[in-house]
């Protein structure tokens, strides 16, 4: 994240609604809420409609943003935005041509982008230890992790390990074939 991109929930809840104004969009953003959730891992955005008060509510995943950084979440909030749009000018919003028309003149992505828990975790070989570390991507203490890297907090050796498979390495060639035999569940 860069310096002037927001660096806490109060900023970017300050952020999102400021830049929600500047987006070439048909939609009252003064009547839409915003909110933050520290608990949402799967989604990065939501918006949500009150069919009786009318009323719209945009909320953020403070886990996506901080994995994203600003100007990827940004695509999250055109797309949370195009919802918006079609709420307020169609009372329902869905996926779909309409949507994904509107989505494209704003270069907003068409599907929120599902977030997940991070993908992979370093884990201590220590059991008395229990230092645990997410890792989103393929960096190299995930690569190489018999490349001089240590645990965080005693400095034995760590296994990575694949959350949805569970299958675990030490090490590069362990990495690669695991790699290989995952494929496209990677
Ligand atoms: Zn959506
Ligand atoms: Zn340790």
């Amino acid at each position: 994240m860069q310096k002037q991109d927001p660096q806490s929930k109060a900023a970017l809840l300050e952020r999102a609604p400021a830049y929600a104004q500047t987006v070439d969009l048909d939609v009252d953003v003064h009547l839409i809420d915003w909110e933050i959730s520290e608990r949402a891992k799967r989604y990065a955005g939501c918006c949500e409609y009150n069919h009786l008060t009318e009323q719209i509510t945009i909320t953020l995943a403070w886990a996506a943003y901080q994995e994203y950084g600003w100007a990827e979440f940004t695509g999250t909030i055109r797309h949370e935005l195009v919802h918006a749009w079609e709420f307020q000018h169609f009372g329902d919003s869905t996926h779909g041509t309409r949507f994904l028309q509107k989505a494209r003149e704003i270069d907003a992505p068409r599907y929120c982008r599902p977030f997940t828990e991070a993908r992979l975790q370093l884990v201590c070989t220590n059991e008395d230890c229990g230092w645990h570390l997410d890792r989103h991507r393929a960096s190299k203490s995930v690569t190489n992790p018999d490349d001089g890297y240590r645990c965080g907090r005693c400095k034995h050796r760590y296994e990575v390990q694949h959350v949805d498979s569970g299958a675990c390495w030490r090490t590069n060639d362990e990495y690669e074939r695991v790699r290989q035999w995952l494929g496209k569940d990677w």
